[in-house]
C-alpha cells in the first residue's frame, strides 16, 4: 500500500485548489511546498467565471467573492477615443483579488479539511515503481522517500520535475516585456481600461481596497517610477501617482506548452504544464480548470485501483492552446504600431465591440469554453 493517495508538488494556487478538491472527497493528500513562508508576490489578480466555478467546488468561492472586487466592465481606448466596451456581472462575473489573498484562503481551507500544506518540503525526484510513485522529499530533517498512487506536478513554470521527467517544453508565439505597478486609485471605480496606443499598451485594473494595477508594454531603461509615470502620461494623457518607495516590477509575457501532461501516474498541471501570457489574466484560472477536470478522474482511478485518466491530456492541451491563442491576440493588440497597423487594429476592436459581436467578445475575455 502506498503511504498516500496523492502527493502534490507545489502549493501555488493550482496545487492547493486540487488539494482542496481531493481532500474534500476523503483522499489522503500530501501537499509539499518548498518555501516556509507564504508567497507574497502579487502576480494574478483576475478571477474569471471558470476559475470562480473551481473555487466554488473547492469551498472558497464565497470567501473570494466577499474579498474580491467585482468588475462592472471593461473598456478599450486608443488615441483619446473609446473603441469598445463590454459589461461583466451575472451570469459571467469577473473579480479581482491579489494572488496572496487567494493563496491564504486556499491554505486556510486545506487546514480546515485536515490536509495542511507541508511547508519547507521540497520534492527532489520521483520515479514510478509498479502501481505507485516513489517520491524523494527534503525537509529540515534531511531527505526521505515516500510513496503515493499518483504524483501531481504543480511546481510552476520553471518546473524542475518536468525537466527531470524529460518532458519537452515548447515555445508558442512571441514573448514581450511589460512593467506593472499597484498604486492607490484617487477615484476608484470597477472598470478595467485598456489603451491600445501607437507607442504600446497601457492597461489598468481596479483592485479591492481602492487600488489599481497599471501595466505598460514597450519598456526602455532605466525602468523606474519616473519612466512609468511619463509613459502613461505620454501615451494616454493620464497622470498617475506612484508613492515614494514603490518600484514598477518587470515581467516577460511568454507562452509554452509541455509536450504531454500525463506520464503514467505522474501528471503535470498549472504553469508546469502550460505557460499562458499574463496578458488576459488566464494562467491561474486555466490551472484551476485543469484541477477541476482532473480531480474526479483521480478519485475514480483511486477507487478502481487504476492508473488511467481518460481524456485528461487531450482536453487540457486543447484548452491551453485555446487560451494561448486568446493571449497572443491580446498581446498583438497592445504592441507598438505603425499608423497603418494602428488604423487596422482600431477598426478590428470597434468591430468586436459592435452590437452583433459584443456577446462573443464578452465570452472571449471571460474565458468561456475553457
Ligand atoms: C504579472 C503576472 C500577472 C498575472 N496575472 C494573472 C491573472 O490576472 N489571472 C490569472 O489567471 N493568471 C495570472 N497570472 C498567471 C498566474 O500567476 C500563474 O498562472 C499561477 O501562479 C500558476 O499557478 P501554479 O500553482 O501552477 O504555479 P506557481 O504559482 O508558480 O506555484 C508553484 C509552487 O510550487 C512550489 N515549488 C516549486 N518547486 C517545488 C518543489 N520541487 N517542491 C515543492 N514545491 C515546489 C513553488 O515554491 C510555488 O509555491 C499572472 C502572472 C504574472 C507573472
Amino acid at each position: 500500500m502506498p503511504d498516500h493517495d496523492v502527493i502534490i508538488a507545489g502549493a501555488g494556487p493550482v496545487g492547493m485548489l486540487l488539494g482542496c478538491l481531493l481532500a474534500a472527497h476523503g483522499a489522503d493528500v500530501l501537499i509539499c511546498e518548498r518555501h516556509e513562508d507564504a508567497d507574497d508576490r502579487t502576480r494574478a489578480i483576475g478571477v474569471h467565471p471558470p476559475g470562480l466555478a473551481a473555487l466554488d467546488d473547492a469551498g472558497v468561492g464565497d470567501a473570494v467573492r466577499a474579498e474580491g472586487l467585482a468588475l462592472e466592465g471593461g473598456e478599450v481606448h486608443a488615441r483619446g477615443r473609446m473603441l469598445a466596451a463590454v459589461r461583466f456581472g451575472a451570469p459571467r462575473p469577473v473579480l479581482t483579488l491579489p494572488q496572496p489573498r487567494t493563496h491564504a484562503l486556499l491554505r486556510e481551507r486545506l487546514t480546515r479539511l485536515g490536509s495542511p500544506v507541508a511547508t519547507g518540503c521540497r520534492v527532489l525526484a520521483a520515479w514510478q515503481q509498479g502501481d505507485q510513485v516513489r517520491v524523494r522529499i527534503a525537509d529540515t530533517a534531511g531527505w526521505q522517500d515516500t510513496t503515493a498512487s499518483f504524483l501531481m506536478v504543480a511546481d510552476g513554470v520553471r518546473s524542475k520535475l518536468r525537466r527531470m521527467l524529460g518532458v519537452g517544453w515548447h515555445a508558442r508565439g512571441r514573448s514581450a516585456r511589460y512593467a506593472m505597478v499597484d498604486v492607490p486609485d484617487p477615484a476608484p471605480d470597477a472598470v478595467a481600461r485598456l489603451h491600445c496606443e501607437p507607442a504600446g499598451l497601457v492597461e489598468s485594473f481596479p483592485l479591492p481596497g481602492g487600488a489599481r494595477r497599471w501595466v505598460v508594454r514597450e519598456l526602455v531603461e532605466p525602468l523606474d517610477a519616473d519612466w512609468f509615470r511619463e509613459a502613461v502620461l505620454h501615451r494616454t494623457g493620464m497622470r498617475i501617482e506612484i508613492p515614494a518607495g514603490i518600484r514598477p516590477a518587470e515581467f516577460v509575457a511568454a507562452q509554452h506548452r509541455a509536450q504531454r501532461t500525463v506520464h503514467g501516474r505522474i501528471v503535470l498541471l498549472g504553469d508546469a504544464a502550460h505557460e499562458i501570457s499574463p496578458i488576459g489574466g488566464q494562467g491561474m484560472n486555466l490551472g484551476w480548470t485543469d484541477a477541476r477536470r482532473l480531480s474526479p478522474l483521480l478519485l475514480d482511478a483511486l477507487r478502481r485501483g487504476a492508473s488511467d485518466l481518460p481524456g485528461y491530456d487531450r482536453r487540457t492541451a486543447r484548452a491551453a492552446a485555446d487560451a494561448q491563442r486568446r493571449s497572443a491576440f491580446y498581446m498583438r493588440m497592445g504592441a507598438a504600431a505603425t499608423p497603418f497597423e494602428q488604423a487596422g487594429r482600431e477598426a478590428l476592436i470597434r468591430m468586436l465591440g459592435s452590437a452583433p459581436l459584443r456577446g462573443r467578445a464578452e465570452n472571449l475575455v471571460t474565458m468561456a469554453g475553457l
